[in-house]
């Protein structure tokens, strides 16, 4: 079970040689989506150099509109893969659809979105698989339903669980979401599960990114999910809370002040 009562002790998720949880603190960083080879390269040698340990990048989309960029499906799983083969940075993308999991064989964390984190079926998938999953807090889910979601995967079999908190809906609209860092501290209390923080959608600006994350070190964080574009301007999906390359070396440097990496 996911809950504490049954595990005292702090859960690791041990993958691609990193640990994570129990004060193994890690950044997963890169852009929203994969758009083609030579941006999501670049992305990957720059936050590597900067200090990330994962590369993240969409290939499938869960976009408000239809109309808008759905993301590059297998071909950006391919690329994510390509770039995971040129600098070592293992890789972690969101899955929509449990027909697409024999698509995720290489991929090292499975990232299950805000937007599914009560899609049962997929869930119940998951607990079938043997790969760390990164399950994203839905945009208006309570902590009892966020930690029932990681329940499902635990019930399937499936204890690598890694939670995320992304923001949650709030009436406030100067920011995308609202943070809810004690997610953090509550986590903590009720699992022994790791949980990391996602400044940039909880935000939705990229100029609340890095005091996001210091306080997401300050209330105890085992990690950071944050999106890096080399060019957030003209990025196809979340560009106004993409750091560019030289802003996320900014903020990798102060993380790198404040957290304990292993
Ligand atoms: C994402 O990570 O790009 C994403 C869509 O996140 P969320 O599910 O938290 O909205
Ligand atoms: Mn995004």
């Amino acid at each position: 079970a996911v809950n504490r009562k049954f595990h005292p002790e702090d859960t690791i998720i041990e993958v691609a040689g990193r640990k994570i949880g129990a004060g193994y603190f890690n950044v997963m960083a890169g852009p929203c989506s994969v758009e083609n080879e030579a941006q999501i390269v670049e992305c990957a040698e720059r936050v590597k150099a900067a200090g990330a340990s994962f590369l993240r990048g969409g290939a499938f989309k869960p976009r408000t509109s239809p109309y808008s960029f759905q993301g590059l499906e297998a071909e950006g799983l391919k690329l994510l893969l390509e770039a995971k083969r040129q600098t070592g940075l293992p890789i972690v993308t969101e899955i929509m659809s449990e027909k697409h999991l024999d698509l995720f064989a290489d991929v090292d964390i499975i990232q299950l979105g805000a937007r599914n984190m009560q899609n049962f079926m997929l869930l119940k998938e998951l607990g079938r698989c043997n790969k760390p999953i990164l399950l994203k807090r839905g945009l208006s889910a309570t902590m009892e339903e966020f930690l029932m979601a990681a329940e499902y995967i635990f019930a399937g079999g499936n204890k690598q669980v890694i939670l995320c908190e992304r923001g949650i809906r709030t009436f406030e609209k100067m920011i995308r979401n609202n943070l809810d860092l004690s997610a953090v501290p509550l986590v903590k209390m009720f699992s022994h599960l790791p949980i990391i923080i996602d400044p940039s959608h909880a935000a939705g600006r990229r100029d609340m990114v890095q005091p996001l994350s210091r306080a997401a070190i300050a209330a105890g964080a085992d990690g950071l999910i944050i999106e890096a574009h080399n060019d957030p301007k003209h990025a196809l999906c979340d560009g106004a809370q993409s750091l560019d390359l030289d802003q996320f070396d900014h903020v990798m440097s102060d993380i790198k002040r404040r957290a304990e990496f292993e």
